[in-house]
This record gives structure tokens, C-alpha cells and sequence, in this order.
């Protein structure tokens, strides 16, 4: 057999049932998009994924192969939708059905076309004819639950198509509402053209399950609602007085500041409470009852700052966040979006501010990647510390030659250190190679 050195990057090298590998060709579609080549093999093992891709990338074949793919391989004899996909606007639903159309040319499969301005009836019709697919806007769909009650409890597939103008559009309510009427072992696609928003992040928080997120818009993310700045910082100590000054200084609400230890969390209260600010703590350590009167007093304004570890401030729900603060950097992208998207409700610009040490800068160069953005570098000229960056930047971002070179008698003494150990270990038990060498 011929290898085809280009398998890899093509529509067949994804292993798509043949009548949709047929309509892709009859499209003229040549390789697939990156958003494409990344969200298709995770869709078909059936994972919920949170997916980042502007207009433009090829995000709709993006969800709609995966989802026709399962549809044509594994055939219910179930009554009732199979797919659904909502979508912000008619404009949109109309042209993610020709899409769809286009698609399953080829199969037997059905797709039903439900937005507000057209026929009610019409529109029952094709509930009631049973197409497997449904695309949909979240008002008409929630008009048409109320009256005739769709049936999604066998859903397979939920798409939220532009979740994030969806949300801006006030249809938050609306999408959680048809969410809940879905078969709860549904897979779940979430694309937005950013992942920094606030209602993104809170709604994904509660319908998707496990998900994989998947990174690809562009710089300049005209989306945003947060913006996210970085201020360097020489020490710990340096930290601190950036942080007073932010809280002092910083018009706001409410602010969240972010420590990755509880330990951190407690001592960076006494200090701030030195200053006359009314800051209360929060970390998974404290006993409930304390966690709960925390937030109450944060919500009804008694204090008005809260430093919290991630742990305690998942699923945290407070209005009036428009300040968050990562005292530390987050370990990796994902908890970085959890910790911002508490500020920039839908209708207001949120800010967020990390404070950078020298041993944290690649650590955030590597979320900027991620999040495919740049932060906004700010000084606080009553402030400035010696540390600048680094002086030579890789192509990722991170510092050129970061890495420290051992001198040679350190080395030689820890080679020595590593003999003595072995020696006294011999005879030791040792832990079978079919287990684990560690739990703890
Ligand atoms: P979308 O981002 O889904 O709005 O798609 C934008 C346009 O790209 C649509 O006209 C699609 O038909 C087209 N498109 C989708 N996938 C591909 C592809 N793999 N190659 C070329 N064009 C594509």
C-alpha cells in the first residue's frame, strides 16, 4: 500500500465516515483548519470541549463533522432530537443549516431550521418530523419548550455556537434553561471567539463536564471584557506594597486577590487590614460554617476584598467583582481563566492585574500562549522595583537561557550525595515495578 505523507493533515487522515469525507470533497475543502485538526479528534472520543476560534476559522465544520460523524455511526432508533445547536443570532443559525445541509447530503440524516420570525407552526412541524438535528436560537427554542415541549432527552450532542456573544446578547438564562431540559449524558461544545469572558467561563463551569479547551483566536481579541495586565515585582515583599497600593489606589467594587498557598492567603490579611481595608480570607482549610459567613459578609459588602486560594474560589458567584488580583501566578492557563473570569460582567470592563517575579515570568509567558494574548505591561511609578524582565526573550516569550548551569562542584558534590544514598539503600525493599512508586 502507497503511504500518503500528507494523511496526517487531511480530512480522511481524521477518519470521517465516507458520505461526509464525499461532501467535504463536493465543498472543495482541500486540509483541514487548525481549529478543525485539533477540536475533530477530541469531539469523536466524545469529550466536552471548550473551543476558542473566531469567525472565519472553520469553526462550524468544526463541530458539525465530529457531531454528523457520531449521528452516522452509531444509528438510535430513539425518537426525538439528537443534535442540538444554538446560535446567537438568525443570520447565523441560517448559515450554520446550510453548512449542515451541505454536509449530510449524502446520508439520511435530517436537520430542522427553528428562529424566531418564521411560521410557529412550521416550526412545530419540524420538531414533530423528527430531524435528528436542530438549529436554533435560544428564544425561539425556549418559546417552542413552553408550548410544545421538544424532546431532548435523548439528546446526544448540545452545541453552543458563539457562546460569548449568546451570552452578551442576555440569553444566559435562556441556554441554561434549555441545557437542563437536555439528557444529562449529553457531550457538550462550547465555542466562543474568547475564553476570557465572564459568562463563558461561568456558564462552561456548569454544563460542560471534564472538558478539554481547546485555545486558537487570535492576539488581539476584540471579545474581551477583562483587561489583564502584568506588574513586575522583585520579591515578595515588593508584592505586598503593590498590592496595598492597588487596593488603596484601584477604583473598584469588590476585589478578589489570588494566592496559590492558604498559607500565603492568611499572612497577606494582617498587613492589608493594617491599612484600614476590609479584606476577609478564604481557603479550602477553613471550617464551612466560617467559609459561609465569609461569603456572606462579601456579598452583602462588609468586606469588600476577599484573598482566596483557587480551591475556594471555584464556582464563587459575587456581584460587583470588577478587581481581580493574582498575588501569585496561577500554575497553568486553565486556573489563570477560572481566577479572571469572576470580574468583566457582560456589561462592564473587569481588570485584572498579576504580580510577576522574575521566577514567575515564564511560568506567565506560558499563559499568554495558551490564552493566545498579550498582557498589558503596567509600572507604578511610586513603585518601581530593580527587576525589568528578562533581558532576552525566546521566541515563546520565555527568558533566553533561564535555565541555571550548575557549577561543577555543586554537581560533583551532589553525584556524591546520590552514591551515599544508593549505599545505604541496598538491601532495602523495593517496590515492585507493576505498582506505583509513589501515591502520596
Ligand atoms: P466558519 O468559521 O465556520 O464561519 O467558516 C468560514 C468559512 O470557511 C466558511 O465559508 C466555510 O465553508 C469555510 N471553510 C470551513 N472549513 C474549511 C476548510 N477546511 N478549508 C477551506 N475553507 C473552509
Amino acid at each position: 500500500m502507497e503511504s500518503n505523507p500528507d494523511i496526517s493533515s487531511s480530512f480522511s487522515g481524521l477518519l470521517l465516515a465516507e458520505p461526509l469525507l464525499m461532501a467535504v470533497n463536493k465543498l472543495g475543502l482541500e486540509k483541514p483548519t487548525p481549529v478543525q485538526m485539533q477540536a475533530i479528534p477530541l469531539a469523536m472520543e466524545h469529550k466536552d470541549l471548550l473551543v476558542s476560534a473566531e469567525t472565519g476559522s472553520g469553526k462550524t465544520a468544526a463541530f458539525l463533522l465530529p457531531t454528523l460523524h457520531h449521528l452516522i455511526s452509531l444509528p438510535s432508533t430513539k425518537f426525538g432530537t439528537r443534535a442540538l445547536i444554538l446560535a446567537p443570532t438568525r443570520e447565523l443559525a441560517r448559515q450554520t443549516f446550510t453548512q449542515c445541509q451541505h454536509l449530510i447530503e449524502f446520508t439520511s440524516l435530517k436537520v430542522g431550521l427553528v428562529t424566531g420570525g418564521d411560521d410557529f407552526k412550521h416550526q412545530q412541524g419540524i420538531i414533530r418530523r423528527n430531524a435528528e438535528i436542530i438549529i436554533s436560537t435560544p428564544g425561539r427554542l425556549l418559546e417552542l419548550i413552553e408550548q410544545e415541549s421538544p424532546d431532548f432527552s435523548h439528546l446526544e450532542v448540545l452545541i453552543l455556537d458563539e457562546a460569548d456573544r449568546m451570552l452578551d446578547m442576555g440569553f444566559s438564562e435562556d441556554v441554561l434553561t434549555i441545557a437542563e431540559r437536555c439528557n444529562a449524558q449529553r457531550q457538550t461544545l462550547l465555542f466562543s471567539a474568547t475564553l476570557t469572558h465572564y459568562g463563558v467561563i461561568k456558564i462552561a463551569d456548569k454544563i460542560l463536564k471534564n472538558h478539554k479547551v481547546v485555545a486558537l483566536n487570535t492576539l488581539y481579541d476584540r471579545h474581551n471584557n477583562i483587561e489583564q495586565q502584568i506588574v513586575l515585582a522583585d520579591d515578595n515583599e515588593h508584592k505586598q506594597k503593590l498590592l496595598a497600593w492597588l487596593l488603596l489606589n484601584e477604583t473598584y467594587d469588590k476585589a478578589l486577590v489570588f494566592t496559590n498557598t492558604r498559607i500565603k492567603a492568611d499572612e497577606l490579611r494582617g498587613p492589608l487590614r493594617g491599612q484600614k481595608l476590609r479584606v476577609g480570607v478564604l481557603h479550602g482549610e477553613m471550617d464551612q460554617k466560617d467559609r459561609n459567613r465569609m461569603m456572606e459578609l462579601f456579598r452583602d459588602g462588609e468586606v469588600n476584598i476577599m484573598i482566596a486560594t483557587d480551591l475556594a474560589a471555584r464556582g464563587l458567584d459575587v456581584k460587583g467583582i470588577n478587581l481581580v488580583i493574582n498575588f501569585d501566578i496561577p500554575r497553568n492557563g486553565i486556573d489563570y481563566i477560572h481566577r479572571i473570569g469572576r470580574t468583566g460582567r457582560v456589561d462592564e470592563l473587569g481588570l485584572t492585574v498579576a504580580l510577576i517575579k522574575a521566577t514567575e515570568w515564564n511560568l506567565m509567558a506560558g499563559i499568554e500562549r495558551f490564552l493566545k494574548q498579550k498582557f498589558k505591561r503596567r509600572n507604578i511609578k511610586e513603585l518601581e522595583g530593580k527587576y525589568k524582565g528578562p533581558k532576552k526573550l525566546k521566541a515563546s516569550g520565555k527568558a533566553a537561557g533561564s535555565k541555571k548551569k550548575m557549577e561543577p562542584k555543586k554537581v560533583a558534590a551532589d553525584k556524591v550525595k546520590v552514591r551515599q544514598r544508593d549505599k545505604k539503600n541496598i538491601g532495602k525493599r523495593r517496590v515492585p515495578s507493576d505498582r506505583p512508586a509513589s501515591n502520596d
